[in-house]
């Protein structure tokens, strides 16, 4: 199949943003006109991100400032898929919650229950308020064998200034105390999340494909899923990089922009 033919098929794009869609605050050139062309051809894009320490209206007002039209402004965070995921497979159960306070408004405004003395079940995010404190509360739940759940696996978070020590490094110290790890994570590379694309927008995984810059957590959902996984070189992978992973993209393309002529 050529790159026209594989491309025909999907109706929706799953979008990572940063370093696929701009790079920090900066748009990565030809990501609007990579919009106008999704737009001309009927199809629609969801923006997919782990970053469980922000709200999808943070994103979407980030989005909005960049130019990007209203139609497109749809954003997926590990969080909120985490937080549907156990508004279902825990109905009425109460959690102990390990967010900050925009994750932890996000999610009780989802359905999620806190109860952080008495808990059902534990879900953790990317808690940018950490102390001492909830980590001694968070391994005491774990230790006395709650289900345990994680809004996504990465170990550090890019910032403008270096990286910063992301819900993977808390994973690492609830193991080390607990020797527990998550029952599960659902953001990329795990197909929760995608799970939870493929409810909002009523498709099918053949009608979607997985964009990003990274190959062990945007390419990887794609092969996991068996879904079309699309790399792009604007963000943190380099010829090398790609040339040496086991982790093969369907298509490659310099940067979003790069996919127009094909769609
Ligand atoms: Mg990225």
């Amino acid at each position: 199949m050529d790159i026209r033919e594989q491309l025909s098929f999907v109706r929706c794009f799953l979008l990572d943003m940063d370093g696929t869609f701009y790079l920090g605050n900066r748009l990565i050139e030809g990501s609007l006109d990579f919009l106008a062309k999704l737009r001309e051809t009927g199809r629609q894009c969801l923006f997919l991100t782990n970053n469980s320490s922000k709200s999808a209206a943070f994103y979407q007002e980030k989005l909005e400032r960049m130019g990007v039209p209203k139609e497109f402004r749809n954003v997926l965070t590990s969080g909120q898929a985490a937080a549907r995921y156990a508004v279902s497979h825990f109905p009425g159960k109460k959690a102990f919650l390990l967010a900050n306070e925009i994750e932890t408004a996000e999610m009780t405004a989802l359905g999620v229950q806190v109860d952080q003395e008495h808990p059902d079940y534990v879900m953790i995010a990317f808690d940018t308020e950490l102390d001492y404190r909830k980590m001694t509360m968070l391994c005491d739940h774990v230790r006395s064998g709650l289900p345990y759940i994680a809004t996504h696996p990465d170990f550090n978070c890019p910032t403008e200034t270096g990286f910063i020590p992301d819900i993977g490094a808390t994973i690492a110290y609830v193991k080390a105390s607990t020797g527990r790890e998550p029952d599960l994570v659902i953001g990329k590379p795990n197909s929760g999340i995608v799970e939870e694309t493929l409810r909002v927008t009523g498709l099918k995984k053949e009608e979607m494909a997985m964009v990003g810059d990274r190959l062990y957590t945007d390419i990887a959902t794609g092969v996991n899923f068996g879904m079309l996984s699309i790399l792009v070189m604007s963000g943190e992978t380099t010829a090398q990089m790609a040339a040496e992973s086991p982790i093969k993209p369907g298509l490659t393309f310099g940067r979003l922009a790069d996919m127009i002529p094909y769609l």
